[in-house]
């Protein structure tokens, strides 16, 4: 991936480029990842996780919790940062949430399943976000 990401791309071809094909499928064709399978699953590493797309502040490390669904999993967002969209692909309506920065695919959000005070869930692939850690 490149690495300036202070000029976001304007077409999918410049995004295809700027990206790896597995990043390409989630963050632009709203893809998913098998679960269990992304880098950041069990990651309890403390920092920021910003968007893969455009480097946007999404997720700090304290909202990510252990929700065992396969998934990077958080309760709460930086304010701002995720747009929701309805989505029925699956023939039920889920939550799509992306990068309100750069339009990416970040994962979907669910809420009620009282697995945290804050009673919501992120579900976001690894892919979608990369962590910035916190240096001592
Ligand atoms: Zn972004």
């Amino acid at each position: 991936m490149a690495t300036d990401e202070t000029t976001l791309p304007t077409t999918e071809d410049q995004w295809r480029v700027r990206l790896t094909p597995a990043e390409f499928r989630v963050l632009r064709q709203a893809g998913t990842e098998a679960p269990f399978s992304g880098e950041y699953v069990h990651t309890t590493t403390e920092g920021m996780y910003r968007c893969r797309g455009c480097g946007a502040e999404l997720y700090p490390s304290d909202t990510k919790f252990d929700s065992h669904c396969g998934w990077p999993s958080f309760d709460d967002a930086i304010p701002g940062a995720i747009r929701e969209i309805d989505d029925r692909a699956l023939g039920m309506l889920r939550t799509e949430i992306r990068c309100a920065r750069c339009d990416s695919h970040l994962g979907h959000v669910f809420r009620g399943e009282h697995l945290t005070a804050k009673n919501t869930r992120h579900c976001v692939n690894s892919l979608s976000i990369r962590l910035d850690a916190t240096t001592a």
